[in-house]
């Protein structure tokens, strides 16, 4: 099986972390479509969303999905990937998507000791914590229903690795 492996989730989850452990223990390629955009932009999400606005960014964030979309590749995407239908279906459609699934309390603590501000704008202008029930309130049903594989979060990159594979029955490389 070489499908593209999508990871979806909020902020704070892993999405980068487990993906590029994921995929060296596959033999897989990575790519961030975050890190796509800005290699691709020269622009952080924070610059981009400050020059187009939120829209501009979802219009491009959605581009960056299919492009970077391949055999043989783990794909992290932004949180908010999973708020367009094209892009769930997308998701649906050409590979296999697993939520990385952590309450608020650990994404919130997660980025509080590595804010990383300038990467990772605020959507609401809140704190850290409150902004996060708010954006999980609601996210969680559209990660839940584009995901046909959930996995705890919360515990080491490595253990979630290993989650994910045997929720995909595959071996390491
Ligand atoms: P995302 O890409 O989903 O926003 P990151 O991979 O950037 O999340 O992780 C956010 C922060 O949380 C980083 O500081 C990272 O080291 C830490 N982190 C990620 N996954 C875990 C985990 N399973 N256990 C502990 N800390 C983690
Ligand atoms: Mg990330």
């Amino acid at each position: 099986m070489t499908q593209p492996l999508f990871l979806v989730g909020a902020r704070g989850c892993g999405k980068t972390t487990v993906g590029q452990a994921l995929a060296r223990t596959l033999g897989y390629a990575f790519v961030d479509t975050d890190s796509f955009l800005l290699t691709h932009t020269g622009k952080s999400v924070a610059e981009i969303v400050a020059e187009e606005g939120w829209e501009g960014f979802r219009a491009r964030e959605s581009d960056a999905l299919q492009r970077v979309t391949a055999p043989a590749t783990v794909v992290a995407t932004g949180g908010g990937m999973v708020l367009a239908d094209s892009n769930r279906q997308f998701m649906q459609e050409n590979g296999i998507t697993i939520w990385l699934h952590a309450p608020a309390q650990v994404l919130a603590s997660r980025l509080n000791a590595s804010p990383e501000e300038d990467q990772r704008p605020t959507l609401t202008g809140k704190g850290v914590t409150d902004e996060i029930v708010d954006v999980l309130a609601a996210r969680e049903g559209l990660y839940r229903q584009v995901a046909r594989h959930i996995v705890d979060a919360t515990c080491p990159p490595d253990a979630v690795v290993e989650a994910i594979l045997s929720a995909l029955q595959m071996a390491r490389a």
